[in-house]
């Protein structure tokens, strides 16, 4: 089977057995995004699907026996119908019939077009931990972004979720405000996070890429981003603020400066004196987040 693009998953998906199901993202005008430039979306067929059951069975028979957890990879799978996501489902399972969870990105407008009825099929079929780019709880800043969508519309579609007993994982990116606004930045995501309770917290750190608005707009003064401490500190106060016990954090993807991961709650603490030992001793001039980068 061919496909086009790069394949991209969470950190923490990296034991799931991956099954490509779409190609490019159905928004894919996010102003610091370069992931699936030139790669229109596109939905795999169901003889795509099964060419690749049929590839991955043949190359390793017992994995696919085994596999309990898939990925769905894609920038947002979730957009495709809950019909044609029940079809793949189902037709996945006949090759890893132990699969039971099925997991993948979902933009908050693809649950928007989703009915109270067509989520809760996708839930007794094993769609859980959507992960959710919330990014931001400031709409400003969202529009800045170009999410395409706004606070109040996350909440609504978390919750719309949340009652239908889908775990949520919501991505938020320290610094997306831009220098100066960073405290306020997360408390108004701890805010949000704290009414849609997501199963996990995912951060990433902003970071310009090449050929996105974010860069250009680096470039020309237009934006202007919070230097590291800045960023350190969000997070410290995000964690602060955060009132999700037993809920997990975590912050160690290539971009993020501290790696952290833990238990909200128990782990809170910890956590806590890791940042303020980082914010200490940090040396900005070693990271410069500033710098271009090619790709994710
Ligand atoms: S951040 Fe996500 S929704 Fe935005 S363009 Fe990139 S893949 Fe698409």
């Amino acid at each position: 089977m061919e496909y086009n693009g790069t394949v991209y998953r969470p950190p923490i998906e990296a034991q799931s057995f991956l099954v490509p199901i779409t190609e490019g993202c159905t928004h894919n005008t996010c102003t610091f995004c370069n992931m699936y430039q030139g790669i229109p979306f596109r939905m795999l067929s169901l003889e795509e699907v099964e060419e690749y059951l049929a590839q991955a069975q043949g190359a390793g028979a017992s994995a696919c026996h085994a596999a309990e957890r898939v990925y769905f990879v894609g920038a947002d799978p979730f957009a495709l119908s809950a019909e044609n996501l029940l079809r793949r489902i189902e037709l996945v399972k006949r090759y890893l019939p132990k699969a039971e969870t099925f997991t993948m990105y979902a933009r908050v407008d693809n649950v928007a077009r989703k009915s109270d009825q067509d989520l809760r099929a996708l839930k007794d079929a094993g769609v859980d931990d959507l992960y959710i780019g919330v990014e931001s709880a400031l709409d400003d800043v969202l529009l800045y972004l170009g999410k395409g969508y706004m606070s109040g519309e996350t909440f609504e579609q978390c919750e719309r979720l949340n009652q239908v007993g889908i775990l949520h994982c919501d991505l938020l990116m320290l610094g997306a405000a831009g220098k100066g606004r960073g405290i306020e930045s997360a408390r108004a995501a701890a805010d949000l996070e704290n009414a849609v309770k997501p199963h996990k917290i995912l951060m990433t750190t902003m970071t310009a890429y090449v050929g996105t608005k974010l860069d250009n707009d680096i470039a020309a003064g237009v934006f202007v981003p919070a230097g590291e401490t800045e960023n350190l500190r969000e997070e410290r106060e995000l964690v602060a603020c955060l009132d999700l016990p037993g809920r997990e954090f975590w912050a160690a993807h290539p971009l993020d400066v501290v790696p952290l991961r833990g238990i909200l709650g128990p782990d809170t603490q910890d956590m806590l004196d890791d940042l303020d030992y980082a914010i200490e001793m940090i040396d900005e001039t070693a990271v410069n987040r500033v710098a271009r980068r090619g790709s994710m």
